[in-house]
């Protein structure tokens, strides 16, 4: 009885780092948030649309808005 008890304790930490661990990079990679430079909304910045500008990259939330911001600067 009291084995088995100490056996499931083991098992419960065990999980919960290894949870833990691969939470924080996972959410690291896929959470970071960007701001469109024209529309000045924030995205993920998986979801973004990248402009290599000035040695600078860019990300905006979608098509037209890099494409507003090319010619805005034109
Ligand atoms: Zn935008």
């Amino acid at each position: 009885m009291l084995k088995s008890g100490l056996q499931r304790t083991g098992n419960i930490k065990n999980n919960a780092r290894k949870k833990a661990d691969y939470g924080g990079v996972a959410g690291e990679i896929d959470d970071v948030m960007v701001q469109d430079p024209f529309c000045k909304v924030y995205f993920p910045k998986r979801d973004a649309y990248r402009l290599r500008y000035d040695g600078t990259d860019l990300y905006f939330c979608s098509e037209e808005c890099k494409d507003k911001f090319i010619k805005s600067k034109k």
